[in-house]
């Protein structure tokens, strides 16, 4: 819901806003000459391989190949040391380390002409050497602190290799599972995706970007890249300007808010032009309406590419149009470089465009301190580091989402006994470091992570049980010569777990799949040894929501676990046991089936409900006449803030502070609340555990319709057995408001239904109006 009311744009970062450092840019602006001046909006990476060269704009698995072949400007050539060294590299991206780091600082700030440290940026996305689980697991766990946490963590570790810049958080919305860059943000909704916006910025800059362990974060892409067309990477985003504002900027807008330095242009196109030439979103927007002082950097090559949007047809054109919309610095498009002293020379680019970005840039390596500080002087963080286990550790069983625990003798299969026990481990996750971390695995290293197997093997020497180990297949195969050891080892065993999933490069940048299956023939391998009859236990690794149909259907528990990190075993095997209750809840709608993509819990109402609908009935007589599918229910298999745990909650007593609000105090700007929503929460079984509770609201009789819910609150609440406690959320201008159809947030004089219960099904429900004003 709205976050911008209709105030006017004070500067976004109060830091950044400093006239102390506005005073040093504008004597260090005057003394510039245009080369230097641009050197400031140039960006290559250095991969290493040739230690003074920038690599050529495709080095990395994570860029799409096919640039290679129309980059009109190759930059093989470029020797990125010599630019340093002549003032004419503002910043370097992927190029980490002490060492080298150090090395082309020194460059800059002991040989160029004004000294002019270099910042150097990188995917740090879900840590650096200790890694916790993937953003979308993290945004799994609604713990807002802990995120703030694990960021302050990794950007410690981060600038210790001379990276104060990170490439992170990524706040895309996405709604459709196929979409592989799901993995890399907070899922479905703009409330949970705000508030992990949030808290991303705190973590990676704290209050003051100067102090040491602290990195200028670059909220990325903007914007709305998570709503590509059919969830085809890089593809087309075409949308209404209030469901733009509605859903997909409130992330970006609460990290700018936040104080975010720096934001990144995405490659989609929005409404048919570009984001990294988009005035819209850039100026009018992103400058104009919420007043942002950082700096934007163009996502990989993505100025070339404007050349294949067709929106240009040579690389001046390209560049005038992203300069001149806002995007201040050139990742490795090398156009900034060739391109802007022919267009200052003819005017096509005035120089005042020039000046404000540079300006940006510097106002933004003033506040990081580098001037003072350029180097990495702290002794440099090269493994995980032992301190930080425990925090990657309770990130990663705080992310586990419990999807279904089937008694058995009416006894849960989850945790298992402390007794005991046989377990066969199965499957091609269980016995892997490399799958363990997932899509943008920064400088995480193998050898630092604990597998399930050894974590499984310690808890089976320390209770006297025992462990069979079957890999049983691949990730990606036909071949089922594995099967047979794997269904032995279930038959020998008490309990199966088996740890099925995708391998980390099946999400993340470039990973859309058109099919949400486990991979390969792993359903085939969990078929057989759910044949057994033997108890199993279903460990799902990805980095989106799969179609488990089938599993719901036979497996008796099963536990969403994303990509967990460094200490994935040991914090698998802490929620197997039962040391600790699981807690997460599913930022994104798990389908039945991947023809209901996009699917998400927000969404509009129809003329024709689906409600009620049997589908166990044939399709036909006047139940088909409805919006829905003929062949599968509307709804997800495991819906949005879904997620069970080892006690059970109730809810009750949800009920609002009044029942009417005069429409006169909804004011646009109101700090404070119109009212307040309170439930009770209670722990109705037999041990302490965590809910997320979760507040939901719905507006009937608005000008323009609105979502069936939309989350507006959510609290971690812990409870020991018998507990109870009384929640309260306080519901403002932003929770009620909308955006109406001159696209300006509003509140209409209508009918609110206001839920609180664990997950977007919550039935508990109260309501209130707003009043029209007395004539
Ligand atoms: C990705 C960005 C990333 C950048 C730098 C791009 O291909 O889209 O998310 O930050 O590369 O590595």
């Amino acid at each position: 819901m709205p976050q911008q009311s209709a105030r006017p744009a004070s500067p976004s970062n109060a830091q950044l806003a400093d006239p102390k450092i506005e005073a040093r840019v504008d004597a260090l602006l005057r003394q510039m000459t245009l080369e230097e001046k641009i050197g400031q909006l140039v960006q290559y990476n250095d991969t290493g391989d040739s230690p003074t060269q920038a690599a050529s704009p495709q080095p990395a698995a994570d860029n799409a190949g096919v640039i290679v072949a129309i980059n009109p400007v190759s930059t093989n050539h470029i020797d990125s040391m010599q630019l340093a060294a002549t003032g004419r590299l503002g910043s370097m991206l992927n190029t980490i380390g002490k060492a080298r780091t150090n090395t082309y600082q020194h460059l800059a700030v002991e040989k160029s002409r004004l000294h002019i440290p270099m910042l150097f940026g990188a995917d740090v996305i879900h840590g650096y050497r200790t890694m916790y689980p993937i953003p979308l697991g993290l945004a799994a766990s609604w713990d807002t602190d802990l995120v703030t946490r694990l960021c302050r963590m990794s950007a410690e570790e981060a600038t210790t290799a001379g990276v104060r810049w990170f490439y992170s958080p990524m706040v895309d919305i996405s709604r459709d599972a196929r979409w592989g860059r799901t993995a890399e943000g907070a899922g479905e909704d703009a409330y949970l995706g705000a508030a992990m916006a949030r808290a991303y910025i705190r973590g990676y800059q704290g209050d003051d970007l100067s102090q040491p362990g602290r990195v200028a974060a670059s909220v990325k892409h903007y914007a709305a890249y998570g709503a590509a067309e059919a969830g085809r990477e890089y593809f087309t985003t075409d949308m209404s300007e209030i469901r733009l504002r509605q859903v997909y900027l409130p992330p970006y807008h609460a990290a700018v808010e936040a104080g975010a330095a720096t934001m990144m242009s995405a490659f989609n196109s929005l409404n048919g032009v570009p984001a990294t030439a988009n005035p819209f979103l850039l100026d009018k927007v992103l400058r104009g309406e919420w007043g942002f002082n950082g700096f934007v950097v163009s996502d990989y090559t993505a100025i070339m590419e404007l050349l294949n949007h067709g929106i240009a047809l040579d690389p001046a054109t390209a560049t005038r149009k992203a300069i001149t919309a806002g995007v201040e610095v050139d990742m490795m498009s090398h156009f900034y470089d060739t391109q802007l002293p022919s267009l200052i020379k003819s005017g096509r680019v005035p120089m005042s465009i020039v000046d404000e970005a540079v300006r940006r840039v510097l106002r933004v390596k003033f506040a990081t301190g580098l001037f003072e500080h350029p180097y990495a002087e702290a002794p440099e963080v090269t493994a995980a580091v032992p301190e930080h286990r425990p925090l990657v550790r309770q990130g990663a069983e705080e992310s586990f989402v419990l999807l279904q625990n089937k008694q058995e003798n009416s006894t849960p299969v989850l945790p298992l006994a402390s007794a005991p026990h046989k377990i066969a481990l199965i499957g091609p996750l269980a016995d892997s470091t490399a799958e363990m971390v997932g899509a943008w695995g920064g400088a995480g290293r193998d050898p630092d992570i604990i597998t399930i197997r050894q974590a499984l093997e310690d808890r089976a020497k320390k209770t006297g049980g025992q462990l069979a180990y079957a890999k049983g297949t691949e990730i990606e195969t036909d071949s089922q010569s594995g099967f047979a050891e794997a269904v032995e080892a279930a038959r020998n065993a008490d309990v199966a777990v088996l740890a099925l999933g995708e391998s980390n490069g099946m999400s993340g940048e470039a990973g859309s799949r058109a099919y949400l299956d486990l991979p390969g023939n792993q359903e085939q391998l969990l078929e057989a040894v759910a044949a057994t009859g033997k108890p199993v236990v279903l460990l799902v690794f990805s980095g989106r929501p799969l179609v488990l149909d089938w599993a719901a259907k036979h497996v008796d528990a099963m536990m969403e676990v994303w990509f967990p990190g460094t200490e994935a075993g040991n914090a698998i095997a802490d929620v197997l046991y039962g040391d600790v209750s699981p807690s997460g809840k599913l930022p994104m709608s798990f389908p039945r089936a991947v023809g209901q993509e996009p699917l998400y819990y927000n969404q509009f109402p129809t003329g024709r409900p689906p409600t009620g609908i049997d589908l166990s009935q044939p399709p036909g007589g006047d139940s088909r006449f409805f919006s829905r599918y003929i062949d599968v229910p509307n709804s997800a298999l495991f819906p949005f803030g879904y997620g069970l745990s080892y006690t059970t909650f109730s809810y009750g007593n949800v009920k609002v502070s009044r029942s009417s609000i005069p429409l006169a105090e909804a004011e646009p700007g109101r700090t404070t609340p119109l009212v307040e929503a309170t439930a009770t929460v209670t722990n109705t079984g037999t041990r302490a555990a965590t809910e997320i509770v979760q507040c939901y609201v719905r507006n009937l009789g608005a000008s323009i319709e609105q979502p069936v819910r939309s989350l507006q609150g959510f609290q971690r609440v812990t409870l020991a057995p018998g507990e109870s406690k009384q929640v309260t959320f306080p519901l403002g201008f932003n929770e009620l408001s909308f955006y109406n159809l001159e696209a300006k947030p509003a509140i209409e004089p209508t009918h609110y239904t206001v839920w609180i219960g664990g997950s977007s099904l919550a039935d508990q429900s109260t309501e209130f109006i707003v009043a029209p004003q007395p004539r």
